[in-house]
Formats: structure tokens, sequence, C-alpha cells
């Protein structure tokens, strides 16, 4: 093979691969303690499942019985989502109350195709540096250490030099490539459309544009209702898995539109990445499983509830965010070390921006101190995700 050496880049302190709400949360964090931060993402959308995956519904920051359990950058994403287009965020938490039947919740839809434009706004208003079009490739390592990173852009190959890297991939590529421990993630065949009916423009006629937006899920519901019938479950490894997912999710879209007529409806958005909802996670110093409700971790970064519950309260151990034989580097959102029911817990976008909001103050601190993710001092980095106003109960 005769491949191209890559071009040398500029050199960061903080590079967070992923422009997904962790990613963004990370790299806002990083930014906002002084480490020069560069965020690449391969898309040229940012929110990643959030908004190109069309999933549009913020689960709640509070524990369903009117205690708000997560708040900082999280908290200033689900307003950010809503600035400028709908929502129906209940009035008790700030919303305009045309919040859905019995949902009180601090929870709200966002128009997947205003929030982008509004994160890369909130980048720049942060100091992040933003490069799109950039797959990261393989990390450079050494002892463990990872060195920086090899990236695929229109351009060509590239090389970035870094001291820290957090991976808010969602499916831990660059911390499975550099060698640490993952587990990978069994799913149920999922398809997310949004669909423009006549109802839906009568919605909008009105003003309504959040019932305008029909959200049509094909496939399975997170709990496998819906399943082809002696379908297996499935794993995202290779480019052939992402294809047959992809491929039979929207077989089964086509099926269910070919139940109404053309002139009823439209699909508005297909999904820009598969939805599949666990990928692969890191096995990193302790995995969060979800039994931990009431427990109070000496290592704590942020308190969180259950989507799925009312009254629960979680706290997240920092030793979710890495593995300390790969000291420079750690995860965020999805990919954090967090098994069976901790980690649908921890998946959601409220907690995915909780864990990057941790991993990229974390890393800025790293660099700061000249310290690594298992010697940095907890209390200096839980006292600054406090003064940044990180709830931990
Ligand atoms: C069907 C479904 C329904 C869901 N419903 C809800 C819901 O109602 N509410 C809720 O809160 N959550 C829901 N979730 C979960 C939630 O949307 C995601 O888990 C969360 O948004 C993940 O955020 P993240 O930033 O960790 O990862 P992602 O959103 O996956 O972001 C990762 C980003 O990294 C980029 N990337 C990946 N690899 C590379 C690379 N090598 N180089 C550069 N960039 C890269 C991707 O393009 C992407 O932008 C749902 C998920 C699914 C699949």
């Amino acid at each position: 093979m005769n491949c191209p050496e890559p071009k040398m880049m500029q050199a960061y302190d903080v590079i967070v691969v992923g422009g997904g709400v962790a990613g963004i949360a990370a790299a806002v964090a990083s930014a906002r303690n002084g480490a020069k931060t560069l965020l690449m993402e391969k898309s040229v959308i940012l929110g990643g499942l959030a908004t190109l995956g069309l999933i549009s519904w913020y689960e709640p920051l509070c524990d369903g019985e009117g205690k708000q359990m997560i708040s900082g950058i999280p908290e200033e994403l689900i307003h950010l989502s809503i600035k400028d287009s709908f929502e129906d965020l209940p009035t008790e938490w700030g919303g305009n109350g045309h919040f859905p039947k019995n949902q009180h919740r601090y929870a709200t839809h966002f128009s997947p195709t205003v929030f982008p434009l509004l994160l890369t706004e909130y980048l720049e208003e942060n100091g992040v540096q933003l490069r799109l079009d950039t797959l990261a490739t393989y990390p450079d390592m050494e002892e463990g250490i990872c060195k920086g990173l090899l990236v695929e852009t229109v351009g060509g190959r590239e090389y970035f030099p870094a001291k820290f890297i957090v991976d808010a991939t969602g499916d831990a590529t660059v911390c499975h490539r550099a060698g640490v421990p993952t587990e990978l993630g069994e799913n149920y065949l999922t398809y997310v459309t949004h669909q423009l009916t006549k109802e839906g423009a009568a919605h909008a006629l009105e003003g309504d544009f959040c019932k305008a937006r029909k959200w049509h899920m094909a496939g399975s519901t997170l709990t496998g209702k819906g399943q082809p019938e002696g379908m297996k479950m499935l794993r995202c490894e290779t480019a052939d898995d992402v294809t047959e997912f992809v491929v039979k999710g929207g077989k089964l879209a086509l099926e269910r539109l070919r139940k109404t007529g053309k002139e009823e409806r439209d699909i508005m958005t297909l999904p820009g990445m598969p939805n599949y909802r666990k990928i692969r996670r890191i096995i990193g110093e302790y995995e969060f499983d979800g039994s931990e409700n009431e427990v109070k971790f000496d290592n704590a970064v942020g308190s969180m509830g259950d989507f799925r519950k009312v009254g629960k309260h979680f706290q997240l151990p920092y030793t979710t965010l890495y593995n300390k034989s790969f000291p420079n580097l750690f995860a965020a959102g999805r990919i954090i070390s967090a098994k069976g029911d901790g980690w649908e817990i921890t998946r959601v976008i409220p907690v995915a921006a909780l864990s990057g909001e941790a991993a990229g103050t974390a890393a800025a601190l790293c660099v700061k101190t000249e310290t690594n993710s298992h010697t940095l001092n907890i209390e200096t980095l839980q006292s600054t995700l406090k003064n940044a106003g990180v709830l931990f109960e």
C-alpha cells in the first residue's frame, strides 16, 4: 500500500470527538475551564442522535416528583433546544404550557432542524474550535498515552496532536481503537421518521409546529414491542451491520407509509444516523448498573433521575468516565461505563450531556494541573462543577 503521510495540524489541549449532546457539553465545559479545545464531528450537522437521529425529545432533568436532578450545561441545552422553535415544556419548568397530557416533568420536544444551528452558535460563543466533516480514525497510542488523532477529511488525512481526548462518538470508536476494554450493545430494530400529515398541517396553520411534526417509529419500541418476528437482537460492529439495520428499518417505514394514501402525508425527514440505542460502551473503573438508587459516591460528578420511573435519585461516579490504563482518554455520553439498567439510565440526552460536562471539565483540569484522569484531585473537580451550577442533590 502506498498512502500519503498525514498533514500535521495544530495541537490542542483537549480534543472532543463527536458533536452529539455529550460532545457539545464536553467541549463547552473544557473551553470554559481554559483549555484550548477542538470539537471534531464527522457529519455536518451538530447534535448527533438528538437531532440527526430525529429523537427530538429531551428526557427529564427532574425526578418526576418535582425535584430537579440535573442542571449545569444539560439545563442550558434544554433551553437552547427550544430558544427559536416550538416547545412543550411544562409551565412549572418555565415552558409555554403546551405540554402533552399528564406530562409534568422537566422535559420537552424540540426542533431537530433548528437546534443544530443554535448549537453552532453556542460553540462559537464559548470559544470552542469546530471542525465538521472530520472523521477521527485512529488514536496515536504510545504505552497507553494518546499522543494525537489521525483523521480523514475532504482535504485528505490529517494528524492532530492533543494532550487529552474526550471520546463522545456514541460508539466509543476512539477508546475501542486505543485498546480500552469495551462491551457491545444489543439493539431492537428501530427507524425514526418525521412525517407531515394534513392534520399536522392544520396544526401548523394554527401556529402549533410541535404537533405539525409527527414522530413515527417503525420497528421496535424501547422494550421490544414491534420487533419483527424471529429477528435477533442487533449489534453494530461493521458497515454491513449498519447497512442491514438502516435498510431493514427503512423497509418497515415504507410499509407503514403505504398504509396511507400519497395525498395524505409526506415524510419530512429521514434519520441521518442509525437509530441504535446502544452501540459500544467502555469498561471503566466503575460500572454503573442502575442499582445505585440513593447511593452517595465520594467521587460523584452530578446527580440524575431515571427517565422511565419517578422518585429515583442517582449520582454519577467519576470513575465511569475513564479506564485508568489510558490516563488521557475520557468517555462521555452513551459510551460511558454503565451496564444493564445503568446503560438505559445514562444514555439519554440530559445524562449524556451531564457526563459530557464532567468529562470536559475533568480533561481541562488535568491540563491545568498537569495530572491525568486518575490522579486528578476529585475535590477540585467537584468544586469546579458545583461552581458551574452542577447539582449533586
Ligand atoms: C430510537 C431512539 C430513541 C431515543 N429516544 C430518546 C428520547 O426520547 N429522549 C432522550 O433524551 N434520549 C433518547 N434516546 C437516546 C439519546 O438520543 C442518545 O443516547 C443521546 O442523544 C446520545 O448522545 P451522545 O452525544 O452520547 O452520542 P451521539 O448522539 O451518538 O453523538 C455522537 C456524535 O459523534 C459523531 N461521531 C461518531 N464517530 C465519529 C468519529 N469517528 N469522528 C468524528 N465524529 C464522530 C456522530 O456523527 C455524532 O454526531 C433515543 C435513542 C434512540 C436510538
